[in-house]
């Protein structure tokens, strides 16, 4: 079942919609292999009639399955929005499409979940990758810090 508002509910309350949303309503297009959206998305919202409009107020909630781009290791990565908001016109130019009283709400959650997904999935923020690229990296600081006191030793000649 997708997530649809039925906006004849809504015209003296407001309504709280808490639940699951199956990963296959929202059926993400993803390129990236690195990424897999498999378990579904929590929502927990609520929703009122403001000024000819309905406005949606409220948390999603998903977990995806990662593969970390430097160190390949698996990961779950979890989205969160606490604050997500939505403000659905029912007249003018961007009024929402209506269908039999109702609106679906799983195109505005797809694209606005679409957008906090990971560009490079990375399991910790400082992840170092395959053990051999850290060796690498660290005789590099290794190289750094070795010149640097020649350097001072340098300067130390021109004041003298
Ligand atoms: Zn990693």
């Amino acid at each position: 079942m997708p997530l649809r508002v039925n906006i004849r509910h809504l015209e003296d309350c407001e309504i709280r919609l808490k639940g699951e949303l199956p990963v296959a309503e929202l059926a993400f297009d993803l390129r990236d292999e690195l990424i897999r959206a498999e378990k579904p998305l929590h929502y927990d919202l609520g929703l009122g009639n403001l000024h000819d409009a309905v406005l949606v107020q409220g948390r999603l909630r998903m977990v995806l399955s990662c593969e970390c781009a430097r160190c390949l290791q698996p990961f779950e990565c979890e989205l969160v929005l606490n604050e997500w908001a939505l403000h659905l016109p029912l007249s003018g130019e961007d009024k929402v499409s209506v269908e039999n009283d109702s609106i679906d709400l799983t195109p505005f959650v797809r694209e606005d979940m679409l957008l906090e997904f990971p560009q490079h999935p990375l399991c910790k923020p400082n992840c170092a990758g395959l053990k051999k690229k850290s060796g690498v990296h660290k005789s590099d600081d290794k190289r750094e810090r070795e010149q640097k006191p020649s350097a001072w030793t340098e300067l130390d000649k021109l004041k003298l």
